[in-house]
């Protein structure tokens, strides 16, 4: 009889071994599968941002230099013309992929883990109903590994997540095209010009520049399905920049803009990170997000399997803990966020002219805290200049009924993922109610996505 896992985990990437590594941690036997060679992990990425403030809340000791490269203490974010920008203070920490995740899976190690690497998952054991096991494909031939629970950390594509039947619980569409972003970056070398410090954000391009390792500066752009897009939209966000330089090295990847599927859970399954499209709305990074649900992943795990009860019933706190907090807030910002990021650059500098609608306290807010806000009193006060702007022009009456159309959608759903069923009896009439307000978001996002791809395509 092979050897009985609690827990097998396809993807040893950030998600996956942080994930085994708080199981292990509570006494039970983990196994990560990655198809990859562990030590590739996170080469493709190069130079990454993780706010400081995640490393105490998610209990992982800071990194030393080597691995940290800059220690950037501002976020500012741009009008699209470039004149007007709100800094905020905010401590994040610019890393070494490879060397995190090195770190990492030394702790996940040190805790027992087990990886496996240039192991590829390649279908489920089932017994009873159950996941029983997985199995796997590496050089020499198929194998099966037994286990109690299977995580899918399998990034994007959900190895897991798109193979398991679909249930009234459980989601298995891969991802649109659509629903994805290229993130494209080049790191600059040789630099002439005016470097702001920290990290520069620009919505209108979802572009930034921010440190890279040593001297050069990283300058990237996110940019819907589109490869060549990306590119193209990389060069115009570059000429509107205070700055020269020349590409020392390019890279590029993917992430998913998109809901998670609507329930996490289903009988001996679980699904993080990536695969669960858990990556912050308004900046695509999707690291210390994952965290927050891959703490909460592992403590309903380690009390389902120690009463030796891994049903959906038994599952299902994590999306109650995961989806009526972070994710309430995620389905705010996902829905709203491209209504904002749609206005043309002239409303969006004619909204910086304003004062309080862009504000340091709002920055701070929507990065930390992942809440938007504006001072009730100053935007009252605002209410005058926005008039204006609407009677002159600056700001479209439908770009407002968009945005005020958006914003209450946004809402709803937010109010309806901070209800999320206590059961998943009650999952049937919440998910058609979701399904009902998300058809209405992705319209909207697919419609300003497609001009994008027309624009830069
Ligand atoms: C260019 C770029 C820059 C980014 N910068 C940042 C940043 O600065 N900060 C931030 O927070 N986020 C950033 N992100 C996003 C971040 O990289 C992801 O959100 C994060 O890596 C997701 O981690 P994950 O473990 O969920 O998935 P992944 O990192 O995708 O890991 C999944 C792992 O599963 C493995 N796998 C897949 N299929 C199988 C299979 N069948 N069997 C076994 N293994 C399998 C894969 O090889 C992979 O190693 C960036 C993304 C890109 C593309």
């Amino acid at each position: 009889m092979a050897d009985l896992y609690d827990a097998v985990v396809v993807g040893a990437g950030t998600s996956g071994t942080y994930l085994a590594w708080r199981l292990a941690e509570k006494g039970f036997r983990c196994l990560v599968l990655e198809k990859e060679k562990l030590e590739s992990l996170g080469r493709s990425i190069g130079p990454f941002h993780m706010e400081e403030a995640a490393f105490e809340k998610f209990g992982i000791p800071k990194p030393e230099m080597g691995e940290l490269l800059h220690r950037l203490e501002t976020i500012t974010m741009w009008s699209p013309d470039g004149n007007r920008g709100v800094t905020a203070r905010l401590a994040t920490l610019d890393m070494d992929k490879p060397a995190f995740m090195e770190r990492l899976r030394g702790y996940a190690l040190a805790s027992g883990v087990d990886f496996r690497e240039e192991t590829e998952f390649a279908g489920l054991v089932w017994e009873r109903g159950l996941p029983a096991g997985v199995k796997a494909r590496t050089a020499d031939g198929e194998e099966e590994m037994r286990c109690r629970l299977v995580v899918d950390a399998s990034g994007m594509g959900g190895a897991v997540r798109t193979r398991v039947p679909a249930t009234p619980w459980w989601e298995n569409d891969p991802p649109d095209d659509l629903d994805t972003l290229v993130v494209y970056m080049e790191s600059w070398k040789n630099l002439e010009g005016y470097l702001n410090p920290g990290i520069n954000s620009y919505l209108h391009f979802q572009g930034w520049y921010a440190p890279s390792y040593g001297e050069e500066m990283i300058v990237g752009v996110g940019m819907p399905s589109s490869p060549e897009g990306a590119r193209r939209r990389h060069r115009a966000f570059a000429s509107t920049l205070p700055f020269r330089g020349e590409a020392a090295w390019r890279t590029e990847g993917r992430v998913p803009y998109r809901r998670p599927p609507l329930s996490l859970v289903d009988n001996g399954l679980m699904v993080v990170g990536d695969a669960a499209f858990m990556n912050k709305p308004f900046s695509g990074e999707g690291v210390t997000s994952a965290f927050a649900a891959c703490r909460i992943a592992a403590e309903v795990a380690a009390d389902a399997l120690t009463r030796d009860d891994l049903t959906r019933d038994a599952l299902w706190p994590y999306n109650v803990r995961y989806f009526r907090d972070q994710g309430a807030k995620f389905a705010y910002l996902t829905a709203f966020m491209p209504a904002l990021a749609s206005l043309s650059p002239p409303e969006v500098d004619f909204l910086y002219s304003v004062p309080g609608v862009f504000s340091e306290e709002g920055t701070r807010a929507l990065n930390l805290e992942y809440e938007m806000r504006s001072d009730p009193e100053k935007m009252r006060k605002a209410l005058p200049t926005l008039v204006k702007g609407i009677a002159s022009g600056e700001l479209r009456p439908a770009s407002l009924a968009r945005m005020a159309y958006m914003g209450k959608t946004a809402a709803e759903l937010r109010r309806l993922y901070e209800a999320f069923p206590e059961h998943p009896s009650f999952f049937g009439a919440w998910a058609k109610r979701a399904r009902r307000l998300w058809r209405k978001a992705d319209s909207v996002r697919h419609a300003y996505f497609r001009t994008l791809l027309r624009k830069w395509s």
